[in-house]
């Protein structure tokens, strides 16, 4: 086993402890006990994104009429928008969403990393479901099992099966995950009641958005146990509105967080945290990482037991405050300090380094700020891949380096 001092453990959602030894059950740590700054450590679960479009993390946002009345009108004026038509250099979907297709690896790939580097182990790539083999190239989880649509507005226009045949597919056994009410016209708001009479308000609903939703229409969804994905940095850019947060917390929804993508939303899963308290003070931080950890877990049916293993899967972070879940909102990239993922370490602080058996081919190396880090996986290859392709250097916000 190798250990770690920790200044505090977040065990559960009811349960922190102070200075406490943790364990790490895995081939790929060596036999011993680390102490090092262990005032500074603070130990959590990884952090889950319940709302992403891995291959539209392009950088800066897109659409030049921003607020819309509804996500429609976005889809339509993005196709014309610059950081739109950059991306698309890299890869341009030919219609049949194939994520395996030419460059788009690249793409939902630099996606992954930006859930990584933030934290998030476990990220809902929001689209069509991809052959087995896309999601085995990933660092991190990315949600295999769920069924799926577009909007009820717009139906699976990028492919998948009808909204109630993908409903029946998904056995209740794993989330049914819809764009909903992203819009405040007239249209958006008939949404709702067409998921109900379509049958498809169930428990393994995930609503994404939900941002027209009325007071009584959230009953309805704590009703039918079903949750919401609240993505504020993305609402208020594309709709200038968002969810009523506050009802769906007093009601007891199940709420996640999600970034959406960085074409629309926020620039990772920590900014977005901070977006959404600085929005609403009101909500505090133990709330909030509620959403990105336990609700996430239920919402998107992660109950395999090998990501819900404490001594395999966890985040060490920077302790620098004493209210233990107040950290999250103080968290940059560069104060995570270990990441590990069914025993794997994913990202971390080079004084690590030696006490892991792995091999350092298959790392990166690099200095953000004056720490020195390592990360699985060579995401400094797809940047290069990506800067001969434009001719020129390629900044995206989330890569730290
Ligand atoms: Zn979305």
């Amino acid at each position: 086993m190798f250990k770690i001092k920790v200044k505090q453990a977040i065990e559960s959602i009811d349960k922190v402890q102070a200075n406490q030894w943790i364990e790490i059950d895995s081939p790929l740590f060596k036999k011993a006990e680390y102490q090092w700054d262990s005032d500074k450590i603070l130990k959590s679960i990884p952090l889950i994104n319940s709302h992403d479009h891995l291959v539209g993390n392009w950088y800066p946002k897109s659409g030049t009429n921003a607020p819309y009345i509804n996500s429609h009108l976005w889809v339509e004026d993005n196709k014309v928008s610059a950081s739109f038509l950059e991306r698309n250099k890299i890869w341009t979907n030919s219609g049949n969403f194939d994520l395996l297709e030419a460059n788009a690896p690249l793409l939902v790939k630099l996606g992954a990393f930006k859930n990584l580097f933030s934290g998030a182990s476990v990220v809902q790539d929001h689209g069509v479901l991809q052959a087995q083999e896309y999601y085995d190239m990933f660092p991190i989880e990315v949600l295999r099992d769920y069924a799926q649509c577009h909007s009820i507005t717009l139906g699976n226009w990028w492919g998948g099966d009808s909204p109630e045949e993908e409903m029946r597919k998904s056995k209740g056994k794993m989330p049914f995950i819809i764009h909903l009410a992203e819009g405040l016209d007239d249209e958006t708001k008939k949404e709702f009641a067409l998921l109900q009479k379509a049958d498809l308000l169930q428990e393994n609903t995930l609503i994404i958005h939900g941002i027209s939703l009325t007071r009584s229409e959230l009953d309805a969804v704590r009703k039918a146990n079903a949750s919401i994905c609240w993505c504020p940095d993305s609402n208020y850019y594309l709709i200038g509105q968002t969810l009523d947060i506050i009802s769906c917390l007093e009601k007891g929804v199940n709420i996640v967080l999600g970034t959406d993508s960085t074409m629309t939303g926020s620039i990772n899963l920590l900014e977005e945290i901070r977006f959404a308290k600085k929005k609403f003070p009101e909500i505090s931080a133990k709330q909030l990482y509620q959403m990105v950890t336990v609700n996430g877990y239920r919402a998107l049916y992660l109950n395999g037991a090998d990501l819900l293993n404490p001594q395999k899967n966890l985040l060490l972070l920077t302790n620098k405050k004493e209210d233990a879940f107040d950290n999250i909102l103080y968290q940059e990239i560069d104060d995570i300090q270990l990441m590990v993922q069914r025993g794997v370490p994913l990202y971390g602080d080079i004084s690590f380094m030696e006490y892991l058996n792995v091999d350092e081919n298959d790392y990166y190396f690099f200095k953000t700020g004056n720490k020195e880090k390592f990360v699985v996986g060579h995401p400094e290859q797809i940047i290069d891949k990506i800067d001969s392709i434009l001719g020129y250097h390629k900044s995206l916000p989330y890569i730290p380096f």
